[in-house]
């Protein structure tokens, strides 16, 4: 099938051929050299360009700056919003306000080359609608994060139904029509990697490394990205849920099997068998909670879809 809408516009043409989608939060010190750095590259492809920065919330003079960024280019829109809705909303926020042909979500960070931007550009022109951009290194990152990352994508693959490439960010080119399949999907807990993941298309593989932050500081800390991963998790699978059953069938077995080992074996007198009991029912108590936590972590999720509120609130 041939894709005649994603080949090179008019230039006409009103709605412009690549939109790059940021979410800002806290960058004031990063913006100058993120224009400075992704600007020169996006002239230098000749094509129709816009950047839809994000301001979630930021407490510095990220707004101010952005405002001054637009009024040098007006092929920069600024969106902001209410309060900090956190990384994806903001990017859900970037990508609703995107017209362009071929949208980019790329880090204020600069952590993702803008030069390969071309690249992406071109595969695209080949006709995939979908080019991942897939890292070889994560210079400037501490081990820890390397590893619990790796750890995550390999247990997040085990788990749910559709599997996240390793070691692929947001950075990457998705067209129109994968942009408008995303809007599609209802859903508040925006998982945006598992999403892009979900709509499929046929995918183009771009290799690049990634660089350490510029400026400023990341803006995970270890109880963010534990609670991402756990978006993650429960949002696409339902193991967590599943697995329950068995563990309680196998207790329940074993329990049974002992019982009848103690029956047989006969009784002794003044109440011995009184740790083992309490370690039974502790141990029973213990596995009911966690199942109850884990139920917790779904029903607390069809709460928050079925609230229907808005992923973010837009305020100018
Ligand atoms: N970000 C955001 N809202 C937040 C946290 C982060 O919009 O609540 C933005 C941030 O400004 C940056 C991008 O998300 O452009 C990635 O953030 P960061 O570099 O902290 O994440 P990392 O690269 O460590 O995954
Ligand atoms: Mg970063």
């Amino acid at each position: 099938m041939k894709d005649d809408h994603i080949l090179v516009t008019t230039s006409n043409d009103l709605t412009p051929t690549l939109s790059l989608a940021v979410p800002f939060y806290n960058e004031a010190g990063g913006i100058t050299e993120f224009f400075e750095r992704v600007v020169p590259v996006l002239e230098g492809l000749e094509i129709s360009y816009e950047i839809v920065a994000v301001n979630d919330g930021s407490e510095d003079a990220t707004l101010d700056e952005l405002k001054r960024e637009r009024e040098r280019n007006d092929s920069i829109k600024v969106v902001s919003l209410t309060r900090n809705f956190g990384k994806e909303a903001a990017l859900t926020a970037a990508l609703d306000h995107c017209t362009g042909q071929a949208v980019i979500p790329i880090d204020a960070d600069l952590q993702d080359p803008p030069e390969l931007i071309g690249e992406l550009l071109a595969k695209w022109r080949e006709g995939y609608p979908v080019v991942i951009a897939q890292r070889i290194r994560r210079e400037g990152e501490s081990w820890l994060k390397k590893s619990t990352a790796h750890g995550f994508y390999r247990f997040f693959n085990r788990l749910s139904e559709i599997p996240i490439p390793p070691d692929v960010g947001d950075f990457r080119l998705m067209d129109r029509k994968v942009i408008n399949a995303l809007k599609v999907l209802g859903e508040r807990n925006r998982f945006n990697k598992g999403l892009f993941a979900w709509v499929g298309y046929r995918t183009a593989i771009v290799r690049f490394d990634r660089e350490g932050r510029k400026m400023g500081s990341s803006k995970w800390n270890l109880w963010k990205l534990w609670n991402f991963a756990l978006d993650g998790i429960f949002s696409f699978s339902s193991v967590p849920l599943r697995i329950w059953t068995y563990l309680g069938a196998t207790i329940a077995t074993g329990s049974f099997a002992y019982a009848l080992f103690i029956l047989l074996k006969g009784r002794d007198p003044d109440a011995p068998g009184y740790a083992s009991l309490m370690t039974a029912i502790l141990f029973l108590g213990g596995i009911q909670l966690i199942s109850l936590g884990v139920l917790g972590e779904y029903i607390g999720r069809i709460f928050k879809e079925t609230k229907s509120r808005p992923v973010y609130l837009v305020d100018e």
